[in-house]
C-alpha cells in the first residue's frame, strides 16, 4: 500500500490553494491562532482600540475591528496576497524588524482555510473599501461603509479542511484559547483598549492604562489579585539592555508554572534562555519545586536577536545569547536580594516614633506610656533600646533616623513563643518571626559573602572523621573536592566506600559533620553536575546554615533576639529562609482589633 503512493506521481506544481493552505498549516491551529495574528495586525496598525468578537469560540466568527490606519483600497486585494506586506522591503529591514508581522503570510493563510471579508478605510481617504476571499476567489473591491480603521470577519475556520476541523474543541474551550490569547497581547499594551465579546456577550474589557497604578489594575485583572497584589516592581538596564515589569514575590510562587508571562522587544515569547534565565535569578530564594510567577518586558536592540526563527515567531534567536542570559539572571538575582524587612513599611510615611510605639504598647498593656526603658506591667523587657541601640545601623546607604526614636522594621522583641517564634512589637501591629528559618538565611548569606570574599573559617578536626558511604556517595565526594573545600569542608577519599573529613566550616554550634556531609551528597546528587559551579556552592552552604542555625527549642534572651532582627534588617533576601518559606509576619493593629471586635 505505502509504494502505492510513493511511486508512480510525477512531480508537479501545487495549486496556489494548497500551498496556502500547507502554510496555514503552520501557522492557524485554531480560533485563538487567526485572533493573534488579526490583532498583531491590528496593532501593527497603530491602533488604539481592538474589538473582538467571537461565535462560536470562534470557529463560526472571529471580527476584529481596529481604529488603526486602514489599508488603501489597491492594497486590499494585496493584503491577501501571500509574501504580500507593507512592514518590510529588504534584508536589511528584516534585521532591524520592529512590526509584529513581516512575513505577509498570515492572511492568505488564513483566507485559504475560512472565509474572509475585509473591510477598512484608509487613514485620509472619504471612502472605505471591502474585499472577500473564499477558496482562493477574491472579491472586490468594492465602496463599503467603515470609519478610519479596519474590520477583519474570519467565518467558518477549516470548512475546507476536514482534517483540521476535527482537532477543535468544544465552543468553551476555544474560547477559553482566545481569550488567553488577547489577554498575553492585552498585557504588551497597555496603551491599547481591548475588548472581547462571545455570543454578543461581553467577556472582558481593558480600557487604555496610561498610568502606572491602571497597569497594575489591569495585570490585576488579567493574571489575578494575588499576583498583583505579591508583586515587586522591575525596571533596570545595562548597555542597550532593559528589563521591567513585575516578578512575584519568592513567597507568593507557584505551584505550577503558569504565570510566566515573557515579551521581548514587545513580542510574547516562550524561550528556554530567556526562562531559565529567570529561573536562576530565582534559585537562591524559591521554595523547592515551586515557580515564579512574573510579566516580564526585555527590550534589546532588535538587530542584536533573530525574530524570524519560527513561523509563530514564539521563539527567538539571539546574537549574544550569554550576555542577555547573564543580564536577565544577574538584575534578577539582584533585585530579588534586595527583599528584607525594610520593604515593610510604606516609604511614603514618615517613620515611626517610639511614642507611637508606647502608646500602642501602653494600649495594649505592655509598655508603660513613658517609654521602653522603664520596666513594663507584668513583662520584663530588659535592655531592649540597649540592644537596639547597640547595633549599626540599619543600612549604610540609607539615611539613619535619630536611633533612639526609630522603630526599626521588625521592631523590638518583647518574647519567644513555644521555643519556636520570636513575637515582636512596632507601631502598626505586631511581628511574628520564625527564628530558625531567620537565622538560617542570615548564617546562609554571611558564607556566601564570606566565600565571595576569600573563604569561610574552618576548624581542622583533631581527629580526622571516617566515614562509610557507598561507592556512588563517595565519587560524588571525589568529584566535588574542589567545591567542598570552597564550602569549608575539608573531605578526601580514603577508599572505595570510606571518605576521611579533616575539616568543618567553623560554627558557634557543634556539628554533625556526618549528618551535614550526608545532606549535601544527597543535594548535590538530586541537583545533579549539570549547574553552575555558583549555584552548587551555594547549595552547599545552605545545607551547612541549615544545620549551623538556631534550632527551635534553644532558648534566647531579648538581645540575642533583638540581635537577630537587627541582622535580619541589613541581610538581603531575609523576607525568606534558604528554602523560599518566609521568615516573618505582620499583623497589623487593624487586624487585632478586627480580631477583638474593636471598634465597632
Ligand atoms: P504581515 O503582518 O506579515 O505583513 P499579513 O498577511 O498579516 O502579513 O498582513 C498583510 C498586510 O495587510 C500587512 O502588511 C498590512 O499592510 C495589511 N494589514 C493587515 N491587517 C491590517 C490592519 N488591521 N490594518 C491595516 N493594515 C493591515
Ligand atoms: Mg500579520
Amino acid at each position: 500500500m505505502r509504494s502505492a503512493i510513493l511511486w508512480g506521481m510525477p512531480i508537479r506544481i501545487l495549486p496556489e490553494q494548497l500551498i496556502h493552505q500547507i502554510a496555514a498549516g503552520e501557522v492557524i491551529e485554531r480560533p485563538a491562532s487567526v485572533a493573534k495574528e488579526l490583532v498583531e495586525n491590528s496593532l501593527d496598525a497603530g491602533a488604539t482600540r481592538i474589538e473582538i468578537e467571537l461565535e462560536d469560540g470562534g470557529v463560526r466568527l472571529c471580527r476584529i475591528r481596529d481604529d488603526g490606519h486602514g489599508i488603501e483600497r489597491d492594497e486590499l486585494p494585496l493584503a491577501l496576497t501571500r509574501h504580500a506586506t507593507s512592514k518590510i522591503s529588504s534584508i536589511d529591514d528584516l534585521e532591524a524588524v520592529m512590526s509584529l508581522g513581516f512575513r505577509g503570510e498570515a492572511l492568505p493563510s488564513i483566507a485559504s482555510v475560512s472565509r474572509v471579508r475585509v473591510a477598512s478605510r484608509a487613514r485620509g481617504s472619504d471612502t472605505a473599501y471591502g474585499v472577500g476571499a473564499e477558496n482562493g476567489e477574491l472579491t472586490g473591491p468594492e465602496p463599503a461603509a467603515h470609519p478610519v480603521g479596519t474590520t477583519m470577519e474570519v467565518r467558518d475556520l477549516f470548512f475546507n479542511v476536514p482534517a483540521r476541523r476535527k482537532f477543535l474543541r468544544a465552543e468553551r474551550t476555544e474560547l477559553q484559547h482566545v481569550s488567553r490569547m488577547v489577554q498575553r497581547l492585552a498585557l504588551s499594551r497597555f496603551d491599547v483598549h481591548f475588548s472581547l465579546s462571545s455570543n454578543r456577550r461581553l467577556a472582558f474589557d481593558l480600557p487604555a492604562a496610561n498610568l502606572p497604578a491602571l497597569q497594575l489594575a489591569r495585570v490585576s485583572q488579567v493574571l489575578g489579585e494575588d499576583f498583583a497584589e505579591h508583586v515587586i516592581p522591575i525596571d533596570e538596564s545595562a548597555a542597550d539592555l532593559r528589563i521591567f515589569g513585575w516578578l512575584c514575590q519568592p513567597t507568593h510562587a507557584r505551584a505550577q508554572p503558569d504565570l510566566q508571562y515573557l515579551y521581548l522587544n514587545g513580542r510574547m515569547v516562550r524561550d528556554r534562555l530567556l526562562a531559565n534565565a529567570v529561573r536562576l535569578g530565582y534559585e537562591d530564594v524559591l521554595f523547592h519545586g515551586r515557580y515564579p510567577a512574573y510579566l516580564l518586558f526585555i527590550e534589546i536592540d532588535p538587530r542584536r536577536v533573530d525574530v524570524n526563527a519560527h513561523p509563530a515567531k514564539l521563539e527567538v534567536r539571539f546574537r549574544d545569547s550569554r550576555l542577555v542570559h547573564d543580564f536577565v539572571f544577574r538584575t534578577l538575582a539582584r533585585v530579588l536580594g534586595a527583599t528584607k524587612p525594610s520593604s515593610l513599611r510604606d516609604p511614603a510615611q514618615a517613620p515611626t516614633s517610639i511614642s507611637m510605639l508606647t502608646r500602642h504598647a501602653a494600649d495594649a498593656g505592655i509598655w508603660p506610656a513613658a517609654g521602653p526603658s522603664q520596666q513594663s506591667l507584668g513583662i520584663n523587657v530588659p535592655g531592649v533600646a540597649a540592644a537596639y541601640a547597640a547595633s549599626p545601623p540599619i543600612d549604610s546607604g540609607q539615611v539613619v533616623h535619630d536611633v533612639a526614636r526609630t522603630v526599626p522594621p521588625l521592631g523590638f522583641a518583647i518574647a519567644q513563643l513555644h521555643g519556636i517564634y520570636i513575637l515582636s512589637q512596632i507601631a502598626d501591629g505586631v511581628i511574628l518571626i520564625d527564628m530558625h528559618a531567620a537565622h538560617e538565611r542570615t548564617c546562609y548569606e554571611r558564607m556566601k559573602r564570606a566565600v565571595a570574599e576569600g573563604g569561610i573559617a574552618t576548624q581542622t578536626l583533631l581527629m580526622p572523621l571516617s566515614l562509610p558511604l557507598t561507592v556512588d556517595d563517595a565519587d560524588v565526594v571525589e568529584q566535588y573536592a574542589e567545591l567542598f573545600k570552597a564550602a569549608g569542608l575539608e573531605v578526601e577519599r580514603s577508599g572505595p566506600t570510606t571518605v576521611l573529613v579533616r575539616a568543618v566550616p567553623q560554627f558557634p554550634q557543634s556539628l554533625d559533620a556526618a549528618a551535614l556531609l550526608r545532606d549535601v551528597i544527597a543535594d548535590l546528587r538530586e541537583h545533579g553536575a549539570t549547574n553552575r559551579f555558583e549555584a552548587q556552592v551555594n547549595r552547599m552552604l545552605g545545607t551547612l546554615s541549615c544545620h549551623g542555625a538556631v534550632r527551635a527549642n534553644r532558648n534566647l534572651n531579648v538581645a540575642e533576639m533583638n540581635a537577630l532582627l537587627r541582622t535580619m534588617e541589613r541581610t538581603d533576601r531575609s523576607d525568606q529562609c534558604n528554602h523560599g518559606r518566609p521568615t516573618w509576619a505582620h499583623i497589623t493593629l487593624t487586624e487585632l482589633d478586627r480580631l477583638f471586635m474593636r471598634g465597632r
